[in-house]
């Protein structure tokens, strides 16, 4: 096992949850701190407020990974006796980083949307509002005959070729490779100032960009030439669709039902619910969040109730009028994604060979009671 240092656990966390994906603007990355560090204990949380700095600093954690900015609007100053320069300070005498991972984290599969969606059961889940389309590559490695299979076999497992519902899809064909060894070469074949011809397959395959570097590490272990030749090209053809909120669907039950279903699944004591209680329900929208504006996506792909936290007046007033049914179980039912990520989290690290303990935040940080 291998004592991780930020930059690594971040790595494979980025693996997970690419910051490409996020929306034009956010605020996500490192917010404070440093990386360049020894990290035994990592923290996730949904948002970071004094309760969860004391957390962190009571558990002692080295870096904190959340899901709302901790910084959203530009700084002006920070103030050691005011409660946001408090924390600043909190965290930096601490030596507690924050990261923030927020509309990359929503749309990431397995990230906050996709967590919702199975919470709330949803089946057949697709993308609700489409933000991202994955570019794919098409990878080509020239490999001696006697380890083709080798290499097939690691492209495969690691993801490569896929197309549809089919894994594993590769393309070969035989040549002939020619190499000269130069000096201070160690060849695996062939011998130094000599030109050798080899045997070799010309294996192909797809692959999602964020993959590739991971595939390209993977496959050169396993090849056992010094100098791997390989070729990347960036393909046309459509990948897959990633977005915000997800739908799909339920067994058919009332609003009403419904309702007290999502109360259980998402751990609220109460939700709003705009609509007609005994109305059935059968297609689920739900987004993570504030989906104000997203309402209509909700409309326009046939849901029949829409979960999404934040509900103006206003966007009440339009759903109503439009005939879909929404349920507000409030933003702090993302808090889904403290338990659901240190999960993801502990597996990557539990793979890369990484000694560091992953732990979901126990602090509450919703500031709404219900009385
Ligand atoms: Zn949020």
């Amino acid at each position: 096992m291998k004592n991780p240092n930020g930059h690594e656990i971040i790595q494979l966390f980025e693996q997970f949850s690419p910051k490409g994906l996020a929306m034009e603007g956010d605020k996500i990355g490192l917010q404070i701190g440093r990386l360049n560090k020894k990290v035994e204990r990592v923290m996730i949380a949904l948002d970071v407020l004094e309760n969860v700095i004391d957390e962190a600093i009571e558990k002692n954690v080295q870096l904190i990974i959340a899901h709302h900015p901790i910084i959203y609007r530009p700084l002006k100053n920070v103030l050691t006796d005011t409660t946001e320069g408090k924390m600043v300070e909190k965290l930096l005498k601490h030596d507690i980083a924050v990261y923030a991972a927020h509309t990359n984290l929503d749309v990431a599969k397995g990230g906050v949307n996709d967590l919702l969606a199975e919470a709330l059961g949803l089946e057949d889940a697709e993308v609700l509002v489409p933000t991202f389309e994955t570019q794919l590559n098409k990878l080509v490695i020239y490999v001696p005959a006697s380890h083709a299979e080798k290499i097939r076999s690691v492209l495969g497992d690691i993801g490569a070729g896929f197309i549809g519902k089919y894994s594993h899809c590769s393309f070969s064909a035989s040549g002939t490779g020619r190499f000269l060894p130069g000096d201070h070469t160690h060849p695996y074949v062939g011998r130094i100032g000599q030109i050798e011809e080899v045997e070799e397959v010309r294996i192909e395959t797809i692959i999602p960009e964020p993959l590739l570097k991971k595939t390209i590490a993977a496959m050169i272990k396993a090849h056992p030439y010094e100098e791997v030749a390989y070729d990347v090209y960036p393909l046309e053809n459509k990948g897959e669709v990633l977005g915000l909120g997800r739908i799909g669907k339920i067994k058919e039950i009332t609003l009403a039902e419904f309702a007290e279903k999502v109360k259980e699944a998402l751990d609220v004591s109460i939700v709003r619910v705009v609509g007609d209680l005994t109305a059935k329900v059968k297609k689920v929208a739900v987004l993570g969040g504030d989906g104000n504006k997203y309402f209509m996506s909700a409309k326009f792909k046939g849901a029949d109730v829409y979960v999404t936290g934040d509900i103006y007046y206003h966007t009440a007033h339009d759903a109503l009028m439009q005939g879909l049914n929404m349920i507000d179980p409030g933003h702090n039912v993302e808090k889904v994604m403290k338990k659901g990520l240190t999960k993801v989290l502990q597996k990557l690290c539990q793979e890369s060979g990484y000694s560091v303990e992953i732990l979901p935040s126990a602090a509450n940080t919703e500031p709404f009671q219900f009385i």
